[in-house]
Parts: C-alpha cells; structure tokens; sequence
C-alpha cells in the first residue's frame, strides 16, 4: 500500500476493505468529505470551513417570503460554485468499483450531484438533488439550470464572488445584498419554488429511508466514505448494519460518530485511497 501518511492503523483499515470489497455486495454511504477533493468545502473537513451561522429550516423557508428571498439569493451564488464542480478521481473510483460488481449500491447524503455525473446515476440521494426544484403547490419538478436561467434575467448585475460556500449551495452573504433579490414562482401555477433537497426541520421521505434500509439488509458490508455522521439520517444505517452483524468500514480524515460500530478506519484522503483500493481490488 503506498499511500503516503499511512499509519498501522490506517493500512489495516485499507487491508480490510480491499477484503470486503473483492467479496462483493458492499453497499457505499458517502457525505460532504468525498466532495471536497472536487472544490466544494466540507463543513468541518481540513479543506473545510466552519459553517457560519446555522441553515434555513423548512419551517423558516415555507413561512416567510423574505426568509425564501434570502435562500434564493444565497443559493443562486452558492449553485455557481456546486454547477461548475466535477467528480474527482473518488466518486470515479467507487463508479469504476459498481461497474465491476464490487459495489452494489450507493447512498449519497450529498446533494451535489457528483455520484450521478460520475456515471452512478442509481446512487440513491438521501437528501435529494440541488439540480432539481420543486414545486410546493404542483409539485412539478423541473431542472435548476433552468431556474437558474430566470433567476439571472431577474436579478442581472446580482454578484457576489468572495462568498463563502457551503455544501448545501449555500453561500454567505451581505444582507444587504439579499434585500433586493428577486425570487422567481413557478412557471406553471404561480407556486412555491423550493430546491428539491431535504431541509433541517423536515423529513427524508419515508420510500426513501426504506430503499436504503433494504440496501444495508443486502448488504455483506458498509462503507462510509466522508462523512463525520453528525446526523442522524446517515448514522441510523450504520447502527442498522452494525446491529445485524454487517461489517462497517469509515473512511473519514477526522472522528465520526459511528468509530465505535466499526471494524476498521482509515483517515487519508479519499481520492487516493479509493484509487489505490480499487487498483488492489482488480488486482486481488
Ligand atoms: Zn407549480
């Protein structure tokens, strides 16, 4: 194994995986760390910055039309950064590892949409897709380039470049600045506009917690790919897993929550170790 930095720790970690991949059946939850490598921030990861401020809930986002004109605002110089980002050689490995057989699902808690672009268009998106809007009223959903092109007619000469992104697409902003953004409705019946990602303060909808619970019972192992599980929406499928005796792997620079329900971590860099992982895997 060369990867540099590695500790005993971390290639028994790698070791471990390579076994439980090359066995097949290893189902993928990923978060916010795999991204990085891709340009788009984690919220506590080294590249990372702490978030400022806490997100907009779905309470505060249905209630008012100044808090979905801040949202918005926010959001339309926050997707500029998420829209020009691509798949790093992380989510190219672990489509390169389905392809094979070696995975056989992925289960996403990022909304970036990285996972589909790099070819794993079956990842199921635990809290849905910023490329996608929702309509509150019709539900109709449509194509946020396609918002995004109203947006930008509406609000031509709206720009800010130093902003701090999020991985949620949300970027920070002057207020000032927000006050005069103009929203856009639904082009259908006058509705609501919503991204179609699951807010603070509501639920992932229960098909979907379902599909992924079906996942982990399939599953020979679990492997969690950067995310610290601070939330419980990812840290219930690796007790799930842990609980049925299923082997759980982290691959995470950094302590998550579920460290005491794995069998092995590794804290190095995702791209290399998934590059270095599935170059072992073919070989093996
Ligand atoms: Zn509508």
């Amino acid at each position: 194994m060369t990867i540099p930095g590695a500790t005993a720790a971390d290639a028994a970690g790698l070791a471990a995986l390579v076994r439980l991949l090359a066995a097949r059946g290893v189902v993928v939850l990923s978060g916010a760390g795999l991204s990085t490598e891709s340009g788009i921030p984690d919220y506590r990861g080294e590249s990372g910055s702490r978030r400022r401020g806490t997100p907009m809930t779905y309470q505060e986002f249905t209630g008012s039309d100044a808090a979905r004109r801040r949202y918005w605002a926010r959001s339309h110089v926050g997707w500029r950064a998420i829209a020009r980002a691509e798949p790093n050689a992380g989510h190219h490995a672990v489509e390169q590892l389905r392809r094979s057989g070696h995975v056989a699902a992925v289960i996403t808690q990022n909304v970036d949409g990285l996972h589909h672009a790099a070819g794993t268009r079956t990842a199921v998106e635990l809290h849905g897709g910023l490329r996608r809007v929702v309509c509150l009223e019709c539900r109709r959903t449509s194509s946020r380039a396609e918002l995004d092109g109203r947006l930008e007619e509406l609000n031509a000469g709206f720009r800010e470049e130093s902003a701090q992104i999020n991985p949620d697409g949300d970027a920070e902003l002057a207020p000032g600045l927000v006050d005069c953004f103009r929203i856009a409705p639904c082009p259908v019946c006058g509705g609501v506009l919503k991204p179609d990602v699951v807010f603070f303060g509501e639920n992932v909808p229960k098909p979907r917690v379902q599909r992924c619970f079906e996942l982990v019972d399939a599953a020979q192992a679990l492997v969690v790919l950067g995310s610290s599980l601070t939330v419980l929406s990812g840290l219930r499928f690796v007790r799930h897993a842990a609980r049925a005796g299923t082997p759980v792997v982290i691959v995470n620079q950094g302590r998550t929550r579920g460290d005491d329900l794995a069998e092995a971590l590794v804290a190095l860099p995702l791209g290399a170790v998934l590059t270095e992982v599935a170059r072992m895997v073919r070989s093996a």
